[in-house]
């Protein structure tokens, strides 16, 4: 199975992840916990590229594009095909989904060209189950700042985040039978219980 995690920049899906993983394992069901981009070794190259802030380096919006869509290449040949062969539970940090919210809402590219390159980088290979954990983005944002340092991406202004939220709302509304919303702003016990309760419900679990 692949469960997928979206959200904003820091709505929770590294904690949640976590004690999902736990959860799964405790009931003896094998868990890959992986991410994009940066799930494969040339993956880690690509998100380094694509994440640092260098003003004499810019990165080109379709160049963006493309990179993201290579590292899920890359991921999905090396990662996930074999270890869903093998029968294992996949937990994935972003797919398909964010790159039509951050490059289709928040760049604004055009949506068909999104969709024909998602098309081309995964073969068709769709989540069983996402989970969109929704929390406002400015409370996001305000966690990660008190992480770590903003990357590339984190640090676009306040317009570009509300777009990508928007783009996040409207898949949601477009994918009822594959996307389900968890109110993100709830405590991390909270959020793990409907996370739960989504995953048996849809009998992915
Ligand atoms: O760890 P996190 O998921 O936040 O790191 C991925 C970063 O890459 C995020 O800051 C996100 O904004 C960005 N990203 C993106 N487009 C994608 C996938 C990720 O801009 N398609
Ligand atoms: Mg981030």
């Amino acid at each position: 199975k692949l469960i997928v995690f979206e959200g904003v920049e820091g709505c929770g899906k590294t904690t949640q992840m976590q004690l999902c993983s736990q959860w799964l394992e405790s009931l003896g069901v094998s868990v890959v916990l992986t991410r994009e981009p940066g799930g494969t070794e040339l993956g880690k190259d690509l998100r380094r590229l694509l994440l640092e802030k260098s003003e004499d380096k810019p990165v080109g919006e379709v160049t963006e594009l493309l990179l993201y869509a290579a590292d899920r290449a890359q991921h999905i040949e090396q990662e996930l095909k074999p270890n869903l062969a093998l029968g294992k539970y996949i937990l994935c940090d972003r797919y398909t989904d964010s790159t039509i919210a951050y490059q289709g809402y928040g760049r604004g590219l055009n949506m068909s060209l999104i969709n024909q390159l998602n098309d081309i980088a995964t073969g068709g290979l769709q989540s069983d189950l996402t989970i969109w954990l929704d929390v406002d983005v400015e409370v996001g944002l305000a966690r990660k700042r008190g992480q770590s340092k903003l990357d590339r991406i984190e640090q676009e202004k306040i317009d570009f985040h509300r777009r990508v939220q928007q783009g996040y709302t409207e898949l949601a509304a477009n994918f009822p039978s594959r996307i389900f919303r968890v109110d993100g702003s709830l405590s991390q016990e909270l959020v793990h219980e409907n996370i739960r309760e989504i995953l048996i419900r849809n009998s992915v679990i």
